[in-house]
């Protein structure tokens, strides 16, 4: 209870705080979108330009699945004229946030992508960014719901889609290279977020665990991937960026192989990093999974 009534106070403070900014007033004028998560943002980013506000609520480092709102989320999503989600399930704190943020629309930059099913379980992998082509259709999509709330920015967002659009078709072609280079296509990670990525680019996929969400972490669970590593004779495996990294520490330990390096699944880098985007973060996964599955 005393939580809601902190919330509304903080919402009710960014309003007025909003109606008397004079620098902040014109910052507004603009389209304010908001995702879901940061690789959604950097996408929205690309394809809005200088003509939108972006923000993303789920922080670089933590993972999607299971992130908890916190009270600045509700104003942010309140003040969007949009809320772009992944959609596959991924957003599962979604429901509970827009029950309490009115009426957003919110827009599932997903749709017209055939998902896969989790491994073994019941319902639909969201991790359907790791396939570059996918995000082709995200960007449309977000293209085209950009052009229908601001038909003025028309040419302006067609433009950057188009330019935007040509850099993954490249990205793409270059993976397609790249992964002619590894003989026994196979990665084994925590959570298995590398399906959408295997089925376009060839590669075998193994997780600790098949979703964040699901997250264990069993002996058991451990055990079964340990085997695989052994049997399959892989030369390395491979940690996230947003997992717990004592898990597969345990694995590459009792499996006698060397962990890689670190992927990004999702969320993209921190500043620095070297993977601040979502073309930077493909690239430099799959330099890690070429370097370390090579023979
Ligand atoms: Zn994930």
């Amino acid at each position: 209870m005393k939580k809601s009534i902190l919330l509304f106070i903080t919402v009710m403070t960014g309003m007025v705080l909003a109606a008397c900014g004079g620098a902040e007033e014109q910052e507004n004028d603009k389209l304010q979108v908001v995702t879901s998560f940061s690789i959604l943002g950097d996408l929205a980013e690309q394809v809005a330009g200088d003509r939108a506000n972006v923000e993303y609520l789920v922080p670089i480092g933590e993972e999607p699945h299971e992130y908890e709102a916190v009270p600045s989320d509700f104003r942010k999503v309140s003040d969007a004229d949009v809320f772009y989600v992944n959609g596959f399930g991924l957003e599962e704190w979604l429901e509970r946030l827009v029950q309490n943020t009115g009426d957003v629309s919110i827009v599932s930059v997903s749709d017209g992508v055939t998902p896969l099913p989790i491994a073994g379980e019941e319902g639909e992998d969201p991790h359907a960014w790791l396939d570059v082509t996918n995000v082709i259709t995200y960007v449309e999509n977000i293209r085209d719901d950009l052009i229908e709330r601001d038909p003025e920015g028309t040419e302006e967002y067609q433009a950057n889609a188009e330019a935007y659009i040509q850099e993954l078709e490249e990205l793409h072609a270059w993976i397609q290279a790249e992964v002619e280079r590894i003989d026994e296509r196979v990665i084994a990670v925590s959570e298995n977020a590398f399906q959408y990525f295997g089925e376009q680019y060839g590669f075998e996929t193994y997780g600790i665990w098949e979703l964040n969400s699901h997250e264990e972490g069993t002996p058991g669970q451990i055990a079964a991937l340990v085997d695989i590593v052994k049997d399959r004779n892989l030369p390395a495996v491979f940690v996230e960026t947003t997992v717990d990294s004592r898990y597969m520490e345990t694995v590459a330990r009792d499996a006698g192989v060397d962990i890689a390096g670190e992927v990004y699944t999702d969320a993209v880098g921190l500043e620095g990093s070297g993977a601040e985007t979502y073309i930077k973060m493909m690239e430099h996964n799959v330099n890690t999974f070429v370097s370390g599955l090579k023979r």
